[in-house]
């Protein structure tokens, strides 16, 4: 115990309750000094995105709501974060900063060059897990080697996690003598203003804790057992939309995992549907593990061979992808549904990405950059491992050869069409059999109908077949080693 001020410095961890950082503060035993740094030069090409930006300027007003109720005041500084820190903690006359652990390269080095700073002056960075369920040091193979492959990763983890109480919010924080300077979320302008193109954002979202723990709360309330199946349907609420939540850090995984096991305890019934979320939220864990073990993964294919794949550079195909004007309804749809809302149901981002590296052969990193801009839970480990697996070039990926049909999705996925008569509304009034392949409908039988196929909306921008023929006979000048498409 210390009467001396401890920092924290909030990072990817904007929640008050289950914060190991924040409750290391608070056992300091003096005035607790809560701070956000926006150091965009740090994360270079990684820095927030519009979409990120939007949840972070809404997540911080509430954690700094938060932070104002329990007696504290959540200091904001943009800059270097070493300098800003070591700023702060000598008007404070802190001698420790503590922060949770991030997993990225960049933020990696960036703890690095904090820890640095402030031992010039004598001060020490101290880090505490809670981004995640295990720390990726802790699961090796039997060869001692990080793991690579899915399914015995899940195995070592959930056989060796015990689930432990999440850490309590705390009830108060105290104050320093005298506050530092702070700088004003307005001026940051993380907010889109002209445009607005986050309009759509509003309803959909509430950033910040409690809305994180009102989305888990919702999710089990409405009995997450059949979440096996439902979780492959876009056209139902089928999933817990914790995504951006947890990218921003306003729940752990600990909590959820927590939840979930008192859930599965009590009520047996929803065992098998809880034991599938759990494993997608390991999934999440797994992309961490290998991008911590893997730092080139957001950059490079792991699997060196696909270095040499002929990828197509095409400004107006990239475009008409991005802006959902493929001529493939559930792409597009997947597409709008992504710029209206700031994301983009699971299965379907499955299918957009398959169609841009496989039909259109554009390089997967022209997805991961887009979607890096465009999605409210864009995260570095789970976007890269996600594009390389959907290219085939990553990790226990998706053979590269399984290419994704988008007009069969239909039957399984989106089966009355709702999901696209929401999305690409020109195409609302098509019947059911024709919404996911308009451009087969004959303009007789629409006419005697009294339909029309919407002239705004495009014809199919490549032949399916075709294309898959193309990428495969890629794949195929990949292995062979020659590299040149037929
Ligand atoms: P739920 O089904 O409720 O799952 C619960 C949690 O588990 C999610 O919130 C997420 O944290 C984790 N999870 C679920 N599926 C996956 C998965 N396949 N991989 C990793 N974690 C998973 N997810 C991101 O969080 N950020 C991204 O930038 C991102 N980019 C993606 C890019 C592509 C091309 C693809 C195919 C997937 C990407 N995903 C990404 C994974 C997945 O699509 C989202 O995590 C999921 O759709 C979030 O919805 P949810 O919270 O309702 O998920």
């Amino acid at each position: 115990m210390s009467d001396a001020a401890t920092i924290i410095w909030f990072r990817s961890d904007l929640r008050l309750a289950d914060n190991a950082a924040l409750s290391a503060a608070l056992r300091c035993g003096g005035p607790v000094v809560a701070v956000f740094v926006l150091d965009e030069k740090a994360a270079g090409r990684w820095a927030p995105g519009g979409a990120s930006r939007w949840w972070l300027h809404h997540s911080l007003a509430a954690l700094a709501a938060g932070i104002e109720k329990l007696g504290g005041r959540l200091i904001l500084r943009r800059g270097a974060a070493a300098d800003e820190l070591a700023e702060i903690a000598e008007a404070v006359e802190a001698d420790t900063v503590v922060c949770s652990r991030r997993y990225e390269p960049w933020a990696i080095r960036q703890e690095g060059a904090v820890r640095a700073r402030l031992a010039r002056d004598q001060r020490e960075l101290k880090r505490y897990p809670g981004w995640l369920l295990m720390e990726p040091e802790s699961l090796a193979t039997k060869s001692g080697d990080p793991y690579k492959v899915y399914t015995p990763f899940w195995r070592a983890l959930s056989s060796t996690i015990s689930p432990e109480r999440p850490l309590a919010a705390p009830k108060e924080l105290p104050r320093p003598a005298k506050w530092p300077r702070s700088e004003t979320l307005a001026d940051w302008k993380l907010l889109p203003t002209k445009p607005n193109w986050a309009t759509g954002f509003e309803p959909e979202w509430q950033p910040g804790e409690a809305g994180a723990l009102a989305r888990l709360d919702a999710f089990l309330d409405a009995g997450a057992g059949d979440y096996a199946e439902r979780r492959n349907r876009p056209d139902i609420e089928g999933t817990s939309r914790l995504s951006p939540h947890l990218a921003h850090g306003e729940i752990s995984p600990r909590l959820i995992w927590w939840r979930v096991t008192c859930v599965r305890e009590s009520n047996p019934g929803q065992d098998s549907g809880l034991e599938t979320f759990l494993r997608e939220l390991v999934w999440r864990e797994f992309s961490s593990h290998l991008l911590f073990h893997f730092p080139t993964l957001p950059d490079a294919p792991f699997r060196p061979e696909f270095a040499a794949f002929p990828w197509r550079k095409s400004a107006s195909m990239l475009k008409a992808w991005q802006r959902g004007r493929t001529g493939f309804p559930i792409v597009d749809a997947g597409m709008r549904e992504l710029w209206s809302t700031g994301w983009m149901h699971n299965r379907v981002r499955m299918v957009v990405a398959s169609f841009l590296i496989k039909d259109l052969l554009i390089p997967w990193q022209e997805g991961e950059a887009w979607f890096w801009d465009t999605l409210v839970d864009a995260d570095l480990a789970n976007n890269a491992a996600s594009w390389q697996w959907v290219a085939g070039s990553g990790a226990d990926a998706a053979p590269y050869f399984r290419v994704i049909k988008p007009t069969s999705q239909r039957e399984k996925f989106d089966p009355d069409g709702a999901y696209v008569r929401r999305w690409v509304p020109q195409l609302a009034k098509l019947p059911d059999d024709l919404i996911h392949r308009p451009a087969e409908a004959e303009p007789m039988t629409l006419r005697s109908a009294g339909l029309s196929i919407p002239r705004d909306y495009p014809a199919p921008m490549v032949d399916h077949a075709e294309a898959r023929e193309c990428a495969l006979a890629a794949f195929k000048a990949l292995k062979s080693g020659d590299g040149k498409v037929s």
